[in-house]
């Protein structure tokens, strides 16, 4: 006699996009029991197979493995469009580095974070690659969100009010990842700024703890034509050369933007096994320039999508990235074939989660890996018809569409509301945070 076994939650859904294998799945379910995927197969075998706990029908929605967020700045969601339309260095010179001067603190980088993950969540976004100051206060806006995320340990070679020096930094961080080493859905990633603003005797000390501790590089490289010249006329070198030279490039290196490339940065980049995080709308909005995605997913390099700071965006938003990065990338190469949808997806989903060294345990909707699942309602008028599910969740569908979202079987978000943050209270400390930033 066949005895159905008793699982936690069993979600049955129109369509599945497992990432894993490419293409879509018609009536399928997805058993998670104990914060996993234990199954995935048509709904009639589970329903033979399997007793629920929580059972949640998603008829006319489709089911996509949590997005990943690659590279941002979580905390600085409350500099949303303070100065817009400026040119990078006024931008940063004259708006954003006084006002954290100013204002960053625990407090700012807790209030923001956890704002900033309340945006991901309602968007689908269940890991993030966060990069900025007090990584303590963000690791625990992340922790109580329920959000997975690698946080960085940021690193730079001049003074700010959360540390002095490079060694200040690099204490500082090791002693926020002392402090959250059991936190089963946070990590830590050594994050220098970039290499135009870390000299190359920090960078040295950086790949030593890297190799010593077996912890990701995080940084900003090659994201303005500036930035390049002035590296070539300093030292001969482009900023991915120098950092291939100093041993900071290999499979763990996530190297964002990579806007101004040459075919030697491009040949280093694959040759390590480099990761590049694309940020098409931070590119655009700074007018930094159009990375060459379609190349380096070419020549085999991972891509990944990240939204950049909000201050930089404005939106903390995937969908929207990786509409623009497939748009942007066609029209850069006059090409109407690049990045199709499937592309882009994969690289929002699986390329985030390898960027990350996280591929054995999410990015797709795979048995044994985490239970990080997105459900997108695909029955509105906005949305319909619909031929093709996955261009259509890379061409019409946006954020407005995701209902619900699960981390490690965790409904954190539940028919569009959240259920770790109170979204009136994190909206009350934007406003407050508004009138003294003005
Ligand atoms: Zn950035």
């Amino acid at each position: 006699m066949h005895t159905p076994k008793p699982v936690a939650l069993v979600i049955d859904a129109r369509y599945i996009v497992p990432i894993e294998p490419a293409g879509t799945l018609v009536d399928h379910s997805l058993v998670i029991d104990d914060g996993r995927i234990i199954a995935l197969a048509p709904t009639a075998s589970i329903e033979r197979d399997y007793v629920a706990q929580v059972r949640v029908a998603l008829p006319t929605h489709a089911l996509i493995p949590g997005l990943v967020n690659a590279h941002t700045h979580a905390a600085m969601v409350l500099m949303r469009g303070i100065a817009d339309d400026v040119p990078l260095k006024p931008w940063l010179e004259d708006h954003i580095w006084p006002r954290e001067g100013r204002h960053v603190s625990p407090e700012f980088v807790a209030d923001g974070t956890l704002h900033a993950a309340a945006e991901m969540l309602k968007g689908g976004i269940t890991c993030a690659n966060d990069m900025y100051f007090y990584p303590d206060a963000a690791a625990h806006a992340y922790e109580a969100a329920g959000m997975r995320a690698l946080i960085g340990m940021p690193v730079l070679d001049f003074p700010t009010p959360y540390a002095s020096d490079a060694d200040v930094y690099l204490a500082k961080g090791f002693a926020a990842r002392d402090a959250f080493k059991h936190s089963p859905r946070l990590a830590f990633a050594l994050a220098p700024h970039a290499p135009y603003t870390v000299a190359d005797e920090t960078w040295r000390k950086i790949v030593m703890y890297a190799r010593q501790l077996d912890l990701p590089i995080h940084t900003h490289i090659a994201e303005t034509k500036t930035e390049v010249d002035n590296a070539r006329a300093a030292s001969g070198e482009s900023p991915v050369l120098r950092l291939d030279r100093l041993g900071a490039t290999g499979p763990s290196f996530i190297g964002v933007h990579a806007v101004h490339l040459q075919p030697p940065d491009i040949e280093t980049l694959a040759t390590q096994q480099c990761n590049v995080v694309h940020c098409p709308v931070s590119n655009m909005k700074l007018a930094s320039g159009i990375a060459p995605v379609a190349a380096l997913a070419a020549r085999g390099i991972n891509v990944a999508l990240g939204t950049d700071g909000a201050a930089s965006n404005n939106r903390l938003d995937l969908f929207s990235e990786m509409r623009i990065a497939s748009l942007l990338a066609k029209v850069a190469t006059e090409d109407a074939g690049t990045l199709p949808a499937s592309a882009v997806l994969r690289m929002a989903t699986l390329g985030g989660a390898i960027a990350l060294g996280l591929e054995r345990e999410i990015g797709s909707i795979a048995p044994g890996k985490h239970a990080d699942v997105v459900a997108i309602d695909l029955s509105g008028v906005d949305v319909l018809p619909m031929y093709d599910p996955v261009s259509h969740l890379l061409h019409v569908a946006g954020r407005e569409q995701v209902t619900d979202v699960w981390i490690g079987g965790e409904r954190v978000v539940d028919a569009r509301r959240l259920t770790t943050i109170d979204e009136s209270a994190v909206a009350a400390r934007a406003r407050a945070w508004q009138q003294r930033l003005q």
